[in-house]
């Protein structure tokens, strides 16, 4: 026990824990849930919250201080926001964040907020109601736009919005830098990865996934290349890249950019063209209560059973064994089993 094993097998700090709160949603985008959602775990297969505390507490004596709530939708599970209170309460814990597809925060913001959350990731793939509506099968793009108006009105900072990139969505990336200009709000694009394939390159998806294909990838670099041309268009001035220090504070490997004079900022997350194993500093808990080494591994450690008998020490085992199998690398295998909504993306 002790602080001792706060490095991996690798000499990684692991300072970083995600938490999937549950693998239910009320949008069903297209890359991540079938239509009819997912077979969803039963609940007594889903960690109750004091569960997910006591892990919290112990995850500290290994380095963890760093916790984001995601899913599924996290704002769908009941009782969230007493939860979030209590989380932020574990001594050790100096941060936690949540990641949504937003829909909910006109309802939820402001008492998050008063629970102590103050780092909210918004998820939105298109400015295009249509569109919107056809990667959520359904989903209305208003409910989102809201959701970012309440959480920058609640006073979360920073508010930062995901936007994966998907070459046959065509998506507007200019309107979305344009979003950055006027209010303190930071786009991240992240390169879309072809989570849920069952075999690397087979096009075949997680069960009822209906995905895109490793085609529909665009490199960040391409990325920024549209976003200076069309910034310089626009008229929007230079695309600056900054230093660490003035980037908004982030606990993974975004790189960040600005338009000069703008309020927020732009970021591309490359999981696919930078390689950045090396600087992984992360674990994951399922809703299921599985800790997962690498988010491209299948590879799934039990933990449920330990917190559900109470035995801490078996607790603390199963954290050191799954930091001990941390692999150096995902090296070019990238293909899951699980969906993203139920491994917590
Ligand atoms: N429901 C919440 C949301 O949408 O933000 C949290 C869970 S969702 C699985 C977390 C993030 O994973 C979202 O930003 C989503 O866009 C992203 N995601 C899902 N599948 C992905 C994929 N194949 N490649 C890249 N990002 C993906
Ligand atoms: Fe739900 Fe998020 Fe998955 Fe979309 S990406 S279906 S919002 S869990």
């Amino acid at each position: 026990m002790g602080l001792a094993m706060a490095t991996d097998a690798h000499g990684r700090r692991i300072d970083y824990l995600r938490i999937s709160l549950t693998d239910r949603c009320n949008l069903r985008c297209r890359y991540c849930m079938p239509v009819e959602g997912i077979s969803f775990k039963p609940h007594d297969e889903i960690l109750t919250y004091e569960e997910i505390v006591r892990f919290a507490r112990i995850a500290v004596e290994y380095g963890i201080s760093k916790i984001r709530l995601t899913g599924g939708e996290p704002l769908v599970r009941e009782g969230v926001v007493g939860f979030v209170r209590e989380l932020i309460a574990v001594p050790g814990i100096e941060s936690v964040a949540m990641t949504t597809n937003g829909t909910l925060l006109p309802r939820f913001a402001a008492d998050l907020y008063a629970a102590g959350l103050r780092r909210v990731n918004i998820s939105l793939d298109s400015l295009d109601p249509e569109v919107f509506a056809r990667i959520t099968r359904g989903g209305r793009l208003a409910d989102v736009l809201a959701g970012i108006d309440s959480a920058l009105e609640a006073g979360f900072d920073p508010v930062k919005l995901n936007v994966v990139v998907v070459r046959s969505l065509e998506q507007d990336l200019a309107g979305f830098a344009r979003l950055t200009i006027d209010r303190p709000l930071h786009v991240r694009f992240i390169e879309y990865m072809p989570v849920g394939e069952a075999e690397e390159g087979s096009g075949c998806h997680a069960e009822g996934v209906e995905g895109w294909t490793r085609e529909d990838s665009v490199p960040s670099d391409e990325v920024l290349d549209v976003l200076a041309r069309e910034g310089a268009r626009m008229g929007l001035g230079a695309l600056e890249p900054l230093e660490r220090e003035s980037a908004p504070g982030g606990w993974g490997p975004a790189r960040y950019y600005r338009f000069g004079g703008a309020a927020g900022t732009l970021g591309v997350i490359s999981p696919l063209s930078h390689h950045f194993c090396g600087e992984c500093n992360r674990l994951r808990l399922t809703a299921d209560g599985r800790l997962r080494p690498c988010l491209f591994s299948d590879h799934e450690l039990d933990v449920r059973q330990a917190l559900r008998t109470g035995d801490a020490d078996a607790v603390r085992h199963v954290i050191r064994s799954t930091l001990a199998e941390k692999p150096e690398s995902h090296e070019s295998r990238v293909g899951t089993e699980r969906g993203m909504s139920q491994i917590g993306g």
